[in-house]
């Protein structure tokens, strides 16, 4: 393994048998793919590496099925030493007592060279199982896999599992609580968002990795799976309508809200051509709406990772207003991570509070960081010498 591998930066891989939806899942999750376009993927023969530069640079390894850490020539201490979460994908749709065997060899293995991995199964493919079958398939893929790491002595690792499916949001949700538990300031940045959504009366706030969907962190009030839909189909979006009518598209929306945008797609277009006016009347006033502005070189469907970048001044800022009385409210909050908030249209109407908390919030989280990067640079000016 070259150098750069060994960066000490949190490490995600994902490993499983031989058509057990590896490649798919990284697709999906973080080069924007479809899922009926995985139907086409080629199967994974090679160890295959892909860097994500998203906001947790977390790596994602591909590895094949069959491999054999008993093979002297095979690294162990190289592959296993630095990584922070190992996914184990199961095909619950195929028969997995061949998987379960290797689930428990790989933990072994890793478990030996690093005790500080965390073990992460997803039960992938139920989408294809009804729910009493979803149920029993995890109790007893969860059974096996405990009972034989108690038999060879390592009850005290821990795995944890999900039911996973790359057509609905449930791979996303299982990667955020994968990608949490790698993240050191977590505790940091949930009472930075209990904060917020006290002070401000908002329901729920999700921090999002804006390139996979991830999200980072979240309130401590509980998630629901609705909640996080529509905050990650905000994002697409966003997205989409930026990279069809650009910057100004986005604007637009900031002079009226749009209603039940999911049932009226032709709103967007109106509210874009009324946008000039808005911007050619209020467009000189500071902290205005009007400053509503997205930018982005992510296309949807392209293979690219681009982030959703700030131009400028500008920082993406954008509204919607649900029929049902609900707020969407996101504000990038760095290169990689947008801020969304669900609240009623209540709340929203003391918006200058609103913005005011979220404006502390991010300047809170760019110390949170700033932290971070100091200390990193002293850890290394430490090693150098
Ligand atoms: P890999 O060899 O582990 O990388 O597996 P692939 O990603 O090539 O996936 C193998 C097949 O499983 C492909 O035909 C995918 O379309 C399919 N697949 C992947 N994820 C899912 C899923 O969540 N549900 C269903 N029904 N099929 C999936």
């Amino acid at each position: 393994l070259a150098d750069e591998d060994r960066e000490s930066r949190p490490r995600l891989m994902l490993m499983g048998l031989r058509r057990s939806g590896k490649s798919s899942i990284q697709r999906v999750v973080f080069h924007k793919m479809t899922p009926t376009e995985t139907l086409f993927l080629e199967s994974t023969s090679k160890i295959n590496k892909d860097n994500i530069h998203s906001f947790i640079d977390f790596q994602v390894w591909d590895f094949p099925g069959q491999m054999d850490f008993f093979d002297p020539t095979f690294d162990t201490t190289a592959i296993f030493g630095e990584v922070g979460a190992l996914v184990f994908v199961i095909d619950s749709q195929d028969d997995y007592m061949e998987a379960l065997a290797r689930l428990h060899s790989t933990v072994v293995a890793a478990y030996r060279v690093n005790p500080n991995i965390t073990f992460e199964v997803f039960i992938h493919k139920v989408d294809g199982l009804s729910e009493d079958y979803k149920i029993d398939t995890q109790r007893d893929i969860q059974q096996t896999t405990t009972d034989e790491l108690a038999d060879a002595g390592l009850e005290n690792v821990q795995l944890a599992f999900y039911l996973t499916s790359i057509y609905d949001h449930s791979i996303f949700e299982a990667f955020s609580k994968v990608i949490q538990k790698l993240i050191p300031q977590l505790p940091t940045l949930e009472n930075l968002l209990n904060i917020l959504c006290a002070n401000s009366g908002i329901e729920k706030a999700f921090l999002f990795d804006v390139i996979s969907k991830i999200y980072i962190a979240t309130d401590s009030s509980p998630v629901d799976s609705q909640s996080y839909e529509i905050c990650s189909d905000m994002i697409d979006v966003i997205i989409d309508i930026s990279s069809i009518y650009g910057r100004a598209a986005i604007g637009a929306k900031s002079q009226g809200y749009l209603e039940d945008q999911q049932d009226q797609p032709e709103d967007w277009t109106h509210q874009q051509d009324g946008h000039d006016d808005y911007e050619d009347s209020n467009g000189s006033h500071g902290h205005s709406l009007s400053q509503a502005v997205v930018s982005t070189s992510s296309r949807a469907g392209s293979l690219d990772n681009q982030p959703v970048q700030s131009g400028g001044n500008h920082e993406a800022f954008s509204v919607i207003k649900m029929g049902n009385g609900t707020v969407l409210y996101l504000r990038e909050v760095n290169k990689y991570l947008a801020l969304i908030c669900l609240l009623r249209a209540e709340t929203f109407e003391k918006q200058g509070l609103i913005d005011y908390n979220v404006h502390c919030f991010k300047e809170a989280m760019d110390q949170v960081f700033e932290l971070k990067r100091a200390e990193r640079t002293r850890r290394e000016m430490e090693a150098n010498q």
